[in-house]
């Protein structure tokens, strides 16, 4: 198969990924193998490409957010079956024995595999998945569409949950968005669909900003500049730990701040201040597979749109370096099989 192999980290400009010839890799028990068709690029393949998450695996293939169809199934596969469609995300599986994975946590399980960083990942024809930390995927996204959702869309949604709002009915609701490119625009969908009115700070006049204006926040601002009214509760998907004083600033008394990145440049010396009143700060390590399906039925629901650019396989240095540049509007997408 063809596939694009990370063998050492190193700044994107200088073409970490090798584009070459690799095995088919052959599922073990309770595994599938999947043809892919599309994959998504997240901001943590490029963490993982230039060295800000230490390498795991090596060498490796990226990718986490995999759509494709199930080619081959191991010993004990009953779900899925050979011919359908499912979605592969970064949780490639848990221990299912820690304290965290026995209290409904398994987003912080001690043991857990990570696709395209522990295990390899979608930027290839095939990947192996754990058969049960794969989803099935709602009709309505086509494959290119559906991608994005299966790491920005999901940490996304997590990230809404720990802002502690109260479940669904948001009317009236301000959260504050700070940097918007795929996780933002999918969050932005959600948070409005349930009455949230958004505020959106992030850098980037021509793509981003705009895309949150056609998206309907309510306020659009460079990213340290300060929304009008007092935040309820504000997520930071930007890596960037300048933006958290700013972020605290905007915050209402009582309210949460959510980091929703896997990493962050260092957060600078804070006044207590800031944080006084009640304020919380809470970052989002990885998902559950309840979120990643909870996310996909209201995607669905509310018919969710991702704004996509696309890149063949042998572009996915290209594409790192366009979403290191912010050059990509909403998310990027390597189209394989399709
Ligand atoms: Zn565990
Ligand atoms: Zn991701």
């Amino acid at each position: 198969m063809k596939a694009c192999i990370l063998e050492k980290p190193s700044p994107v400009e200088n073409y970490p990924l090798r584009f070459t010839d690799a095995d088919v890799p052959v599922p073990q028990a309770n595994e599938v193998l999947v043809r892919v068709s599309a994959c998504g690029v997240c901001r943590t393949d490029l963490h993982v490409c230039e060295g800000e998450l230490a390498p795991r695996r090596s060498p490796v293939i990226p990718g986490h957010q995999i759509v494709g169809v199930v080619e081959e199934i191991g010993e004990g596969v009953d779900v899925p079956s050979i011919g359908q469609r499912v979605g592969v995300a970064w949780l490639h599986q848990t221990c299912g024995k820690c304290v965290y994975c026995r209290h409904g946590k398994e987003n912080l399980c001690e043991q857990a595999e990570f696709t395209g960083w522990t295990r390899d990942g979608g930027f290839a024809e095939f990947a192996v998945a754990n058969a049960d930390f794969v989803y099935p995927l709602p009709e309505n996204f086509s494959d290119i569409q559906a991608a994005p959702l299966l790491c920005a869309g999901i940490i996304g949604y997590r990230a809404l949950k720990l802002t502690n709002l109260a479940e669904r009915d948001w009317s009236g609701v301000r959260l504050g968005i700070y940097g918007f490119g795929a996780a933002g625009h999918v969050c932005i969908q959600i948070a409005k669909s349930r009455g949230a009115e958004v505020f959106v700070a992030t850098r980037d006049r021509e793509r981003h900003q705009k895309l949150a204006e056609q998206l309907g926040a309510v306020w659009v601002g460079d990213t340290l500049a300060e929304p009008p009214v007092k935040l309820d509760a504000a997520i930071i998907f930007a890596p960037a730990g300048e933006i958290v004083p700013a972020a605290l600033k905007a915050l209402d008394k009582g309210a949460t701040l959510v980091l929703g990145g896997i990493y962050m440049s260092p957060i600078p010396v804070l006044e207590y201040s800031l944080l006084y009143g009640e304020r919380i700060v809470r970052s989002v390590a990885n998902n559950t597979r309840e979120d990643g399906r909870e996310f996909l039925h209201e995607a669905a629901r509310i018919s969710v749109k991702t704004s996509v650019r696309s890149f063949s396989l042998e572009e996915a240095n290209e594409a790192l370096i366009a979403l290191k540049n912010d050059a990509i509007r909403g998310a990027g997408v390597l189209t394989i099989n399709c």
